[in-house]
């Protein structure tokens, strides 16, 4: 890799900027286990559908908390957004009390489980997570399903944010008639103090998300990931239209900046982080408002200020 020079001097830190990434996953031994059934199904997904040419497993015997926050380090990041499933809620927990300025923790939860409602007050109330993760294509249900809603009426009482996956998704068996972000319009009016998020500015379903924008004050979206759904879209669009149009539709307080990382050796995606930042400079976003797209946005959005 070449990129240990530009690493030694991040182009935030040049500007003088802290960042904040909302929206990686963590991707523990616990994680990979769980997946085993699976393994190559996922590899052929990760050589089809994204930019890494090789994952390294990670071993249960490694400090993985302390491996991103390395990660971090070397890239000059305060603050990562960890999406976390089941089988890696007590080990991020741990995570989170070792290095509690460093994560923040957004819990998977599927809604159709029978005990998601106490899985929900726990991951909160016991593991100190900070939201929920929700996966409509993937678990197969709509935002606007009861199931959905007792999950929306914790995060109301307990005052934590919902982040949503609709659209596009590398999980091979989803199934995308759950994935309009239109489903959550009902529930952004009935629970109208919850934050509630839509990851990778909608992943496809680009119309939809800026359309809750007019309709609702209590959504945003976050920029994670490379944004390969442009490809499939049915104009010619390229990341800094997206933006401007984002820009316009929403406003800067409701734009989050994310970028998806996830698996080592590719590690933390400053590429993705460097490619936004000059976009949003070049579309003349203000110092203040570059500010709250990176870093302030997430942390009021959980409750930092
Ligand atoms: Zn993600």
């Amino acid at each position: 890799m070449t990129k240990s020079s530009k690493k030694s001097t991040p182009y935030h830190t040049q500007l003088g900027m802290k960042i904040i990434d909302s929206h990686s996953h963590y991707l523990s031994a616990a994680t990979f286990e769980s997946w085993r059934v699976r393994t190559d199904a996922i590899q052929h997904r990760i050589h089809t559908r994204t930019d890494m040419t090789s994952v390294d497993i990670p071993s249960p015997n490694e400090d993985f908390a302390q491996k991103w926050v390395t990660e971090l380090d070397k890239n000059g990041i305060s603050r990562i957004g960890m999406m976390v499933g089941p089988e890696s809620w007590n080990e991020f927990a741990d995570a989170l009390k070792r290095f509690p300025d460093r994560y923040y923790g957004y819990a998977n939860i599927n809604p159709l489980l029978p005990n998601a409602e106490e899985q929900a007050r726990y991951v909160i109330q016991e593991l100190g997570f900070h939201g929920f993760k929700l996966y409509p294509v993937l678990n197969g249900f709509h935002t606007y399903d009861k199931e959905a809603y007792q999950i929306y009426q914790i995060a109301d009482e307990l005052k934590v944010p919902v982040l949503h996956h609709f659209g596009i998704s590398i999980g091979a068996g989803v199934d995308l008639r759950y994935g309009n972000p239109l489903d959550l319009q009902p529930a952004a009016r009935d629970f109208p103090q919850v934050k509630f998020g839509i990851a990778h500015l909608g992943a496809g379903m680009f119309r939809e998300t800026l359309l809750l924008f007019y309709q609702t004050d209590n959504v945003y979206v976050d920029t994670s990931g490379s944004n390969v759904w442009m490809r499939y879209i049915p104009y010619p669009s390229d990341l800094e239209g997206v933006m401007k149009r984002t820009l316009e539709a929403g406003g800067p307080k409701r734009i989050v900046f994310g970028t998806d990382s996830s698996m080592f050796p590719r590690g933390f995606r400053y590429d993705i982080l460097e490619k936004q930042l000059r976009i949003f400079q070049r579309l003349k976003v203000n110092s203040e408002d570059l500010e709250h797209i990176f870093c302030k946005n997430i942390r009021r959005i959980m409750g930092n200020e």
